[in-house]
């Protein structure tokens, strides 16, 4: 009969030092499925301790056997068992006792945490839920508790040495609710989320600021909103507040977008038009919205059918693909491009260009400085993009805590490993 010592199953189950194993047994689970159970217990050393501060308290009561989910062995569950005490803490009153294994108030034991979380942000939620076998509403709590981990043991400088921030508000649930994101754009990450848009969100966020944090500030960028303006005003007068470029070039392309749609109801009501997304104008979208650089093929086509068919949505193009090559202009070549771009702008008549055109001359000296200040634009469209994208994985998750915890891991620089690996 093979044996297997203590230490070296306490290894294979990756289980923290302070932790005293016993022998397994196997059970059959509620589903049919093999479960092993391993009974198991802190150091005497490390029994008592009170869950929230992790000082010893006095022992109060014992409670019946409690089980955490682990990470599986083979093909079983594996489920760690012990009864734990209840202490009561000289600060926090009567708690049950801190295990090792296992965060408080969680029924899983760190590692399966650690990896419900790392494969959040990588895999959608239903390959999550059934390659770890459990109820996907458990995951946007599993990814929170370790964010919220993660952040106090790698975060406490998240707001240290803060040199150009940029803020953004992003919806999530499909476009009806909004959250705010700071982003600290010399680390490129996520430093600070929240519910909600406007001024007083984004002066909670000053709010969590010492004074030294926010001195060290000196450049805040965004899109054109007021309530940007104010808030940096007054929470950080010496900065600079620069527009964001892909905001001015997203301008543009919601201008494009609206001369699209102008021109498919046109052809609709001259009843040349196609069926539904068939339509080579209604289905052109994110051809003409798409940097000229990055097409496919079919869409080059789109492109090339709206050059021989409709010249306005076809000037309204090459007035948005010019204006984000001026952006990539040094400033002294960008201003003249800019001042022709304008005029030819408002000249073209076309809807909205007319509008963006006197729009960007009253801009002209922020989005100057929005160049010169050589923030990497590309840069900050792709954490942005990010942002957007885990946000999307997150759909779902009917609580935006939970969203912020798959977020912060995931952009905000944390660095979320597997468990037991280097
Ligand atoms: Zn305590």
């Amino acid at each position: 009969m093979p044996t297997i010592s203590s230490g070296a199953l306490k290894r294979m189950l990756h289980l923290p030092v302070n932790v005293v194993v016993s022998t397994p047994r196997v059970e059959e689970g509620p589903d049919g499925g093999t479960v092993v159970i391993v009974p198991v217990r802190p150091y005497a050393n490390d029994m008592d301790r009170c869950a929230r501060c992790g000082l010893r308290g006095r022992p109060y009561d014992r409670l019946g056997v409690r089980r955490w989910r682990h990470l599986d062995v083979g093909c079983a569950r594996l489920l760690l068992e012990y009864a734990p005490r209840r202490v009561t803490c000289r600060e926090h009153g009567v708690t049950v006792a801190m295990v090792p294994w296992a965060r408080r108030r969680s029924a899983y034991t760190r590692d399966f945490e650690q990896q419900v979380a790392w494969l959040s942000v990588h895999a959608p939620r239903s390959a999550v839920s059934s390659l770890m076998r459990i109820d996907w509403k458990s995951v946007g709590p599993v990814c929170r508790r370790v964010a919220d981990d993660l952040r106090a043991e790698q975060g406490a400088g998240l707001f240290d040495g803060l040199r150009s921030i940029g803020v953004d508000e992003t919806s999530y649930k499909k476009g009806y609710r909004y959250m705010t994101v700071v982003v600290d754009h010399d680390r490129g990450r996520v430093i600070w989320m929240h519910e909600g848009h406007g001024r007083k969100v984004f002066d909670l966020f000053f709010q969590s600021l010492t004074e030294t944090q926010r001195e060290s500030i000196r450049v805040v960028t965004g899109d054109g909103a007021r309530w940007i303006d104010e808030c940096v005003f007054q929470w950080c007068p010496g900065a600079e507040r620069i527009l964001d470029g892909f905001h001015i070039v997203s301008w543009a392309t919601d201008a494009l977008d609206r001369v699209r749609t102008m021109a498919w109801r046109e052809a609709r009501k001259a009843g040349v038009a196609g069926k539904g997304a068939k339509d080579p104008i209604k289905g052109s979208r994110w051809a003409l919205s798409k940097n000229a650089s990055d097409l496919t093929e079919g869409q080059k086509a789109q492109l090339e059918y709206i050059a021989n068919s409709n010249e306005t949505l076809w000037e309204a193009y090459k007035l948005k693909e010019r204006l984000r090559m001026i952006l990539k202009q040094t400033a002294d070549d960008a201003e003249p491009l800019l001042r022709q771009w304008i005029a030819d702008a408002v000249l073209s008549g076309i809807d909205g260009f007319v509008e963006l055109g006197e729009k960007i001359e009253r801009r002209l000296f922020d989005i100057l400085r929005t160049i010169r200040s050589g923030l990497s634009n590309a840069r900050l469209e792709a954490v942005n993009n990010k942002i957007k994208t885990t946000i999307k994985i997150g759909y779902g998750y009917r609580n935006l805590d939970n969203l912020i915890g798959l977020v912060m891991p995931e952009c905000g620089g944390l660095d979320l490993k597997l468990p037991g690996r280097q």
